[in-house]
């Protein structure tokens, strides 16, 4: 029986094992099944019963080769550590003081609660935090970082901060719910870039989940025209259904001259870049008008030559930015509690906990033209 003393439960309406099913990772690429004793929230925290999560391709990048993901100060390989971050579920146990949650609330969660002390978590940057992986021994600093710096969501349970939590309405499902953080991380760009205005032209390149929600956020804030780059015509299309104006696939014409002649000939005030090809960096520069501002949203997996004269020139802004800050997960959910786009346009399979190496891999080899994979703890 789980009763940890000074944490609230209600076992009668919430049951609690007191050891849960999880996937850990032992070496690249070696994912196990097995059972961890379930863990206990402190001051601030809450038992989250997990009850969906989404595969990110980062979470593919860490099962592979392991950063950004860093336990205990290294590579999180052999340390019974369980990845995944895009989750959702029901708060299951109070820690001490927590009067935010109830138990038996439905919440997703953002990845990062940072370790609200340092410059950049005072400044609510808490996914660039200073402290960024000290959370073990000596170094404790607090910060926390689901299925990167701390366990995450490819299992029954987690550990989260309430900083992190998102209370979801009745109405939104548990897999619509698992976007939400996605759907955050688009509009944390928007939100570095200076606040879109309404009318303000934007060009996202590169329609993976963030790219495909970015389109679908910048519409709902107003923008126009939206414009989606991207090499296939069935994710071009997810894109018109979320709300781009004109879509141009870049293996048939030009982007740069397409976006021009979409926006009559001029530049976009905005390009938020995610596609990590090489190339982008500039192509998106010479897509911007004079001033305009790019947002770095992909991670590449080498580096570019860049264009710089003609950033300089031309008072191009660049902004990379990193995971989902400034509370911009809760802006999203509103959008999609209020049903301004339907995220649901992304969600293409769903498999069972016990399934998730063949979840994974339709999420890494795009079977059935995948985009995001969701994996559900109980039937
Ligand atoms: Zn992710
Ligand atoms: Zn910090």
């Amino acid at each position: 029986m789980y009763t940890p003393p000074s944490v609230k439960t209600d076992l009668a309406k919430m049951p609690i094992p007191d050891r849960y099913r999880a996937w850990v990772l032992g070496d690249p690429e070696q994912l196990i099944l097995t059972d961890k004793p379930t863990p206990v929230p402190h001051r601030a925290e809450v038992l989250v019963r997990i009850d969906a999560v989404a595969i990110c391709a980062t979470d593919l990048d860490v099962i592979k080769s392991g950063p950004p993901a860093m336990i205990q100060g290294g590579p999180p390989f052999n340390k019974n550590w369980t990845p995944g971050h895009e989750y959702m579920g029901t708060v299951a146990a109070l820690g001490p003081g927590v009067d935010e949650f109830a138990i038996g609330d439905r919440v997703t969660v953002e990845i990062h609660a940072g370790c609200g002390q340092c410059k950049r978590c005072r400044m609510g940057m808490y996914t660039s935090c200073l402290n960024y992986g000290l959370n073990y021994g000596e170094v404790d600093k607090g910060h926390r970082a689901n299925g990167f710096t701390s366990q995450g969501g490819f299992a029954e349970y987690a550990i989260n901060n309430i900083n992190t939590l998102i209370k979801i309405a009745d109405t939104m499902s548990d897999e619509e719910a698992t976007l939400v953080v996605t759907a955050g991380t688009s509009m944390y760009g928007l939100t570095e870039l200076g606040g879109l205005v309404a009318g303000e032209s934007v060009v996202v390149t590169g329609p993976g989940p963030i790219g495909l929600l970015g389109v679908a956020v910048a519409k709902a804030l107003g923008a126009y025209p939206v414009i989606l780059t991207g090499t296939r015509d069935a994710r071009l299309e997810k894109g018109r259904q979320l709300g781009a104006d004109h879509v141009v696939n870049v293996t048939r014409e030009d982007p740069v001259e397409a976006v021009r002649r979409f926006n009559g000939g001029k530049g976009v005030d905005y390009v938020v870049e995610c596609s990590g090809a090489p190339g982008a960096i500039t192509a998106a520069a010479k897509m911007c008008n004079r001033g305009g501002k790019i947002c770095l949203a992909a991670f590449p997996h080498a580096p570019d030559i860049v264009d710089i004269g003609h950033i300089v020139r031309n008072n191009i802004y660049l902004y990379g930015i990193r995971g989902e800050g400034k509370s911009a997960t809760h802006r999203a959910e509103a959008f999609m509690r209020t049903k301004r786009f339907d995220a649901t346009l992304i969600h293409t399979h769903t498999f069972m906990l016990e399934e998730l190496p063949e979840a994974i891999r339709y999420a890494r080899d795009r079977v059935e033209d995948a985009i995001k994979v969701v994996v559900k703890m109980r039937r």
